[in-house]
Formats: C-alpha cells, structure tokens, sequence
C-alpha cells in the first residue's frame, strides 16, 4: 500500500532544490549533440494543484517555490527553472507547480527521450494522461528498482537518472545505496542523482559510510539545510549525491545553493554543503620506499 502523496509537498523547498539541480544537469547534457535518455524512477504526476485540499493542508509551497518564483535577483543559471514554473503560472498567481518529469520535458531536444516510472497506480494514471500523445516519453507503472534493472543503461549510453524516493519505508537509505550500486556497476559512466532528506545525525553518518564503501566513485554531494541538527518539527533539509557530475558542476552550483539558502531560509539557520563525498579515484597513499640492504 502506497501512501506517500506528493501533492502534500509539492513546491515545498525540497523541490525547488531538487529541481535547480535537475536543470543543471539536464542542461549539461546539452553540451553534445549525441541524444540523451532521462530516467525518472520515481515520477509522481508530473503538474501539482497547489489550490487543492492536500496541498493546502500544510501549504508547504509558501516556504518554497512562493519565496522564488518572482525573485528579479535569481542567478541566471536558475532561469531554465523558473521558467517552467512561470510557463505554469501566466497570470501571475501561483496556482500550479511543475513535477520532474514537466521540468525535464521542457529540456529534452527533439532527438533525446525520457522513461518515467510510477508505482502508484492513480498517480500513474495521470502522468499517462500528461504524456498521452508525447512520442519521446514512456510511462510505466512500475517499481523504481525494475525500472532500473529495465532501462539501465539507456541505448544512447548518455544521460541522467533521477532516484526521488519518498523515504516512506525504514531503512531506505541502505536499500538505495544497493540499487544504485547495482545500477552503476552496470553503467558506470552514467549520470546518477539521488534526492535524500536530512536525518539525524547518526542515520546521515551511517548513509555517508554506505555510500563510501560501495565502490561508486566521483560521487559529489550538495545538501541545503533551513535548520540547525536540533530540529525535530519537520524536515530539516535535504541533499542529492551526483554520481557522475557534469565537469566543474560545483563551480557553479555553490552561487546557486548559497543564493537559494538566502531566499528560503530568512532566519539564516542551516546552510549549504556542497563536496566530494567520493572523489574520482582514491587518493594515493605515499610510497614509502624501503631501505635497500647491502
Ligand atoms: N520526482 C517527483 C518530482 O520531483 O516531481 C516527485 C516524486 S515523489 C517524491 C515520490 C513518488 O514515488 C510518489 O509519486 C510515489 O507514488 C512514488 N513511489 C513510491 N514508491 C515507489 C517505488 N517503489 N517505485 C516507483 N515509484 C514509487
């Protein structure tokens, strides 16, 4: 039984950072002519009604996409973003918010395609009814590891997977971490993004050894965090682990983080992390040469 509905959270900060990042990377894939494949594993229904009783419940959106969408002072890197969710919203009140696979369609060429799966069935049902006539999306009602097992790797051998999970379940971390191994070992030049939220200190140590052990390298990791360890009312923040990252992406996501932690956390509590939690290849240990005896 699913219950996690993400029309509860849609817009919230979460999603602004996920879909800043999600725009970076698929407009990095734009840098070479030769077609791209985007896998979204866990899709949801892709155009949220922010005015419906479920989002309206908690209105989680008022602390997140409200506090960007009309900003004149975004960074122009945030541009291919808002403009999805501007596109949404013409008449300039914030009724609909844009899911991944919206935000990834606005980015895909005419040569490059995109595979959503979707557990659910009614929220399935409407991502099918979204892309009905779309010829360069498939939609699949589907579990997320399938999916993996299925499309990886893409025939076009280029491209970016999207692991959203709703972290519904206990130990989700540690059956992510295997799902991505699994998927890398058998694509390991693939671009991998992984959206986790920020846990007790403890549960993050213990993801951060998992991942660092796994094998998986040049893993880079960014985390936005609105509040301080302590928090316990609610998600704290939230990161995403880039395997694979376009070249010198953490150049220009740092500006971009920093001015998104400006905007969404006025209190100034948390921050932004933003590094290697695996580098490409492990650091040499200095040779130590031995003596030669006579
Ligand atoms: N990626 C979406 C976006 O950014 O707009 C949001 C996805 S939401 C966080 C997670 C979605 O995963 C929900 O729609 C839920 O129904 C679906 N889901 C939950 N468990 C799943 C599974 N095992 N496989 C595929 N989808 C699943």
């Amino acid at each position: 039984m699913l219950s996690y509905r993400h029309l509860f959270h849609a817009g919230n900060f979460a999603d602004v950072f996920k879909h800043t990042l999600l725009t970076q990377l698929l407009l990095a894939l734009h840098k070479k002519e030769a077609p791209f494949c985007y896998l979204d594993t866990h899709a949801g229904i892709a155009l949220y009604d922010l005015q419906h009783a479920w989002s309206q419940k908690a209105q989680e959106h008022e602390q997140g996409i409200a506090r960007v969408w009309q900003r004149d002072d975004a960074p122009p890197a945030l541009q291919a973003y808002l403009d999805c969710v501007r596109r949404d919203n013409p008449n300039a009140r914030l009724r609909w918010y844009p899911g991944s696979p919206r935000i990834a369609r606005t980015l895909l060429r005419e040569r490059d395609r995109m595979v959503l799966s979707e557990l659910n069935v009614e929220d399935c049902a409407k991502l099918e009814a979204v892309f009905a006539s779309d010829r360069q999306t498939s939609v699949r009602h589907m579990d997320a590891d399938a999916a993996l097992n299925m499309f990886v790797p893409p025939r076009e051998r280029r491209g970016l997977v999207l692991i959203d999970s709703p972290f519904d379940r206990a130990r989700e971390f540690e059956r992510l971490v295997q799902s991505l191994k699994r998927a890398h070992a058998r694509w390991d030049t693939g671009m991998f993004a992984l959206w986790y939220p920020l846990m007790q200190p403890g549960i993050m140590r213990r993801f951060e050894r998992l991942m660092i052990n796994s094998g998986v390298r040049k893993v880079l990791r960014a985390e936005l965090a609105l509040h301080s360890e302590t928090w316990t009312l609610g998600m704290r923040g939230c990161g995403m682990l880039i395997v694979n990252p376009p070249w010198r992406l953490e150049q220009s996501l740092r500006p971009l983080l920093q001015w998104l932690w400006q905007v969404l956390s006025p209190a100034g509590e948390g921050g932004v992390r933003l590094d290697w939690l695996v580098p490409e290849a492990p650091v040499a240990a200095p040779r130590i040469r031995s003596r030669q005896r006579n």
